[in-house]
């Protein structure tokens, strides 16, 4: 299993928020993380990739913890967040960089990704720009570029489609596709479930703080009122 989350509970310092959540995702596989506003599934998500302490319970990825394993253990994930964190005073050629080294990747390999996925979203002749002269979307596609240019075994996506034109929610659906076929595991939150559905091979249904339902939409049909309801009626319904 690529990432395994076993009886998480945790939130902001004494606020709990999370109540021993479960999920799994398995190497190529994308799993849909969803649910109402507020149930969980950023701070499930900031637990994953490091950035809260688990209060209980255990998170595994590629069989390693953060406490026993903590820089491979990052090396490990590639994170997409809901709003792109990007350092004032580096360049766009200089946040390359910085991924290159957290990573510890080849350079020259890195830079051909690097410039590939750059060249994709516009962004190849703004090597020099700083984030202040970037619009919120391009800022976006310079995290993407950063995490889709690691080899990193799961990526963790936070809302990706938000502030993306139209082409960029495309492209970054073949790259997310394209990771899937590498073997990567994905696991996306988001709210756009029409999309959701067309790619996901598997949903994760939270609601305050706890898995309300999981499983494929047809499994989740199961669990919902009535055979044909859609994925938003069951998102809805079951939340
Ligand atoms: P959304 O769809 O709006 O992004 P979400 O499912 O990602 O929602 P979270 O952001 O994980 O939800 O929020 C879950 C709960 O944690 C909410 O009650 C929220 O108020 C609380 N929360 C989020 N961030 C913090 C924080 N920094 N400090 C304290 N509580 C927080």
């Amino acid at each position: 299993m690529a990432l395994e989350v076993t009886d998480l509970v945790g939130g902001y310092s004494q606020i709990p928020v999370l109540k021993k959540v479960n999920l799994d995702v398995q190497p190529g596989e994308l799993v849909g993380l969803i649910g109402l506003n507020g149930a969980g599934k950023s701070t499930t998500l900031n637990h994953i990739i490091g950035l809260l302490q688990p209060f209980s319970g255990q998170i595994k990825v590629n069989g390693l913890t953060l406490q026993d394993h903590p820089s491979e253990y990052k090396k490990q994930i590639a994170y997409v967040p809901e709003t792109p964190i990007l350092y004032d005073e580096l360049t766009l050629r200089e946040h390359i960089e910085l991924t290159i080294n957290a990573y510890g990747l080849d350079r020259q390999a890195a830079w051909q990704r690097a410039q590939k996925l750059l060249k994709l979203f516009r962004l190849d002749n703004k090597l020099d720009w700083f984030p202040a002269n970037f619009s919120k979307g391009m800022k976006q596609k310079v995290m993407i570029c950063c995490a889709f240019m690691t080899d990193a075994k799961l990526l963790i996506v936070d809302e990706p489609f938000y502030g993306l034109d139209p082409l960029a929610v495309h492209d970054l659906l073949d790259l997310i596709e394209q990771k899937k076929q590498a073997g990567v595991a994905v696991l996306m939150s988001t709210h756009v479930l029409d999309t959701a559905q067309r790619y996901c091979d598997r949903f994760v249904l939270l609601a305050n703080g706890q898995v309300r339902a999981h499983g494929s939409l047809d499994e989740l049909r199961q669990q919902a009122d009535r055979p044909d309801e859609s994925l938003d009626e069951i998102y809805l319904g079951l939340a």
